[in-house]
């Protein structure tokens, strides 16, 4: 199958297909030669006759940042050794050692932006033969440079270079940098550009193709043995309900406005990526990885649709995206089959031409059913139309 797929190809598209694979390679490479070697901090170079003041500039948080991890109130002072302020040197390795998981590999952004572009060139350029014969649709978009990537992204992205950077993290630091938790709201503001702009170039792309957590549960959701299964299209409006509503308890919370203790951040109790360092800092994460794998063999990615802050976002974002899945209204007859094939209810949103429908992942399950070839991939400006504006 992937032999008559890649032989239908016309020669433009081999090109774009082997350009592709040479800038996956290319950037991960460039990520590798980038990535600092030295010295890390180990959690047990700090005592507890150090004082907060000491301590948090070598894990790059602020004094609110320690304190909060050592569960003291944010305005304990800063200059008084820990020990004197109740802190058991067990207390303070394992404070330290959690900041330290959060240290970010700069050479999974650089990852994140191979698998993004990757997955673009695929849905936008390769994925389907020019001039195809709509009679062989089913061979469009094969599904091995999907699942590729969302390997690549679990274990990469994932298991080996661990939980930090991701999405939602991303997300959560912009805000508790606002209450003083890290030195610099800047640097953290940056990484959540960097992801809103990655979902907006490929429509959520980041969340589609490259989140590890994401792709852990869209590989669990594709497995073959799993196909005849009735899944559950839980309803937008539900889910959304939920993950926003979640998203503004979170931000009620850190900022004090509710259970008075500023800096309580509700998503440390919620975060799945903690799975990739095996660090399960508290009963609940483990609750939350267990249910929402165990979920995703039932619907289609529960973590993202319930929970996620930056699926949040993300789905805010892709409003504004630059390429997406496209209903062309005068083909449509309105069969219904995109619809089936989606598993969450973006397709209806497209072919109703509804403003902020679903969140639609760019899995392109929709985009080789349509018997009218009515749905592509493609950019909301036409880039040919722009050249021939500018040229008249
Ligand atoms: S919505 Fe899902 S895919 Fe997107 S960042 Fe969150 S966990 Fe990852
Ligand atoms: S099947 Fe649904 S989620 Fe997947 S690309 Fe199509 S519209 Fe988006």
């Amino acid at each position: 199958m992937a032999y008559t797929y890649l032989a239908k190809l016309s020669p433009r598209q081999k090109m774009w297909f082997i350009v592709s694979v040479a800038a996956v390679l290319l950037i991960s490479a460039l990520g590798i030669l980038n990535e600092p070697v030295g010295s890390t901090q180990a959690p047990n170079q700090f005592t507890v006759n150090m004082s907060i003041r000491e301590i948090a500039p070598k894990l790059d948080v602020t004094g609110k940042g320690l304190a909060r991890e050592l569960a003291l109130p944010l305005d304990t002072p800063k200059n008084k050794p820990l020990n004197e302020l109740g802190i058991s040197q067990e207390q303070l390795e394992h404070a330290a050692e959690h900041i330290l998981s959060h240290r970010s590999t700069g050479l999974k952004y650089y990852i994140f932006v191979a698998i993004v572009l990757f997955g673009l060139v695929y849905l936008t350029r390769f994925g389907r033969p020019d001039n195809a014969n709509i009679s062989e649709r089913k061979l469009w978009y094969p599904r091995i440079p999907y699942i590729a990537c969302l390997l690549a992204a679990v274990m990469v992205c994932g298991f080996v270079l661990g939980k930090s950077p991701n999405p939602m993290e991303g997300t959560v630091k912009v805000f508790k940098s606002m209450v003083g938790l890290y030195p610099s709201i800047i640097s953290k503001l940056l990484a959540l550009v960097f992801f809103i702009v990655l979902a907006i170039i490929g429509n959520k792309l980041i969340c589609g193709w490259a989140c590890p957590f994401g792709a852990l549960q869209e590989l669990i959701y594709s497995l073959p043995i799993l196909r005849k299964i009735k899944r559950w299209k839980a309803p937008f409006w539900l889910t959304n309900t939920i993950r926003g509503g979640l998203f503004l308890v979170m931000l009620l919370f850190l900022f004090g406005i509710v259970g008075g203790r500023k800096g309580f951040v509700i998503y440390h109790y919620l975060n799945p990526f903690n799975l990739f360092n095996l660090d399960f800092d508290h009963w609940l994460i483990a609750v939350i990885i267990v249910v929402s794998l165990t979920l995703a063999f039932f619907t289609y990615r529960p973590f993202c649709h319930l929970i996620c802050p930056f699926g949040f976002v993300s789905w805010i974002a892709e409003q504004v995206s630059l390429t997406r899945v496209k209903v062309d209204h005068e083909k449509c007859t309105d069969c219904g089959l995109c619809i089936k094939a989606c598993p969450t209810e973006a397709a209806k949103g497209r072919v109703l031409n509804k403003l902020f429908g679903a969140d639609c992942f760019s899995c392109a399950r929709c985009l080789n059913v349509c018997p009218q070839d009515a749905i592509r991939y493609d950019s909301v400006f036409s880039v040919k139309q722009i050249f021939l504006t500018l040229k008249r």
